[in-house]
């Protein structure tokens, strides 16, 4: 049973930041209405965000993405311009829960979450997302790198809101994708989520990143792997050699839907099968210049 809360409704962004402090807020519900009832969760007043004009709202140019603080991964989906600005979160949303679920969870309560598993984590670490993060005091901007300080725990502090995220757009030259392993295609906990990010100039990686989700406490970056990928021809053996880094940079779990030893090889196979692929794929565009 759902213990009693307090519902707040405050008609714009300005009202809700200044009913934040003590309150909680509820985007989605998906996570929070969940957690009330399970009681992992205490909340005496919930701050409700869907009133906020705009709040969905998302902008593409060439260069840049922004999305707004109550966009909802079905939102993401049905956003055609995605596919280009951001492809692994749109491989994330593909395989996020259920429809209903697309439909409500915002992602940026996915990133609120803080969970390990949370899917649209490693895509935004892979695509160096920018929290913005508001309250009645004023706005700051947190790199997603180094929002999270631990299980479930991040730097927002608890009269903010995350009114947006931004990134840049992948340019021709970078490719940018999501591996998702869970025991079903749908509606199914990650065991094991991987995100990449190539850049290749001629024959060189000019930049690499490898977020890896549900193998550690929060999701993480890589950057072993990525510093034996960066400034150099990607090879089969160097793009094995750096799924190993990111494999003993993983510090995964045991539980009911995998061992702490299948997710390390998992590792290992999915982040050289991405950096492979991505690799590959960049190799046509330069042969085209
Ligand atoms: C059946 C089911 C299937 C699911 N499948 C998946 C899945 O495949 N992958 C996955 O990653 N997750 C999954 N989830 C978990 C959940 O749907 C996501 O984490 C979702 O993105 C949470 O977003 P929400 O809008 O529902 O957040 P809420 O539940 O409303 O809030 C979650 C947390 O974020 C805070 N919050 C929300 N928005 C903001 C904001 N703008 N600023 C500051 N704080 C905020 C809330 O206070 C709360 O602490 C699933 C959940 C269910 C019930």
């Amino acid at each position: 049973m759902l213990r009693e809360f307090e519902l707040d409704l405050p008609g714009d962004l300005q009202e809700t930041l200044t009913r934040l402090p003590g309150g909680t807020p509820l985007a989605g519900g998906t996570n929070l209405l969940v957690d009330l009832r399970a009681r992992r969760e205490e909340a005496k007043r919930l701050v409700w965000l869907g009133n906020i004009e705009a709040f969905r709202d998302i902008k593409i140019d060439k260069a840049h993405v922004a999305i707004g603080g109550g966009t909802t991964v079905g939102d993401i989906l049905r956003n055609s311009a995605m596919i280009d600005a951001a492809p692994s979160l749109v491989g994330a949303a593909r395989v996020f829960g259920g429809q209903m679920v697309r439909n409500q969870a915002t992602v940026a309560g996915n990133v609120c979450s803080g969970s390990p598993a949370a899917d649209t984590v490693p895509p935004l670490l892979s695509l160096d997302a920018e929290i913005c993060l508001a309250s009645s005091t004023g706005v700051r901007s947190v790199p997603i790198d180094s929002f999270y300080s631990g299980f479930k725990k991040n730097q927002r502090k608890q009269d903010e809101l995350i009114t947006g995220l931004s990134w840049s757009v992948p340019g021709p030259s970078t490719a940018n994708l999501f591996y998702k392993l869970a025991r079903r295609k749908g509606d199914a906990i990650t065991v094991v989520g991987v995100a990449v990010t190539v850049t290749r100039d001629g024959d060189r990686c000019s930049d690499a990143r490898i977020a890896l989700g549900a193998v550690a406490p929060t999701v993480f970056r890589a950057k072993d792997a990525e510093a034996m990928l960066t400034d150099q021809p990607l090879t089969e053996e160097l793009i094995d050699e750096a799924a190993r880094a990111a494999m003993a940079q993983s510090n995964p779990i045991d539980d009911i839907r995998a061992s702490a030893d299948y997710r390390r090889h998992t590792v290992h196979m999915l982040t050289r099968r991405l950096i492979g692929q991505a690799w590959r794929s960049l190799a046509g565009k330069e042969a085209d210049k």
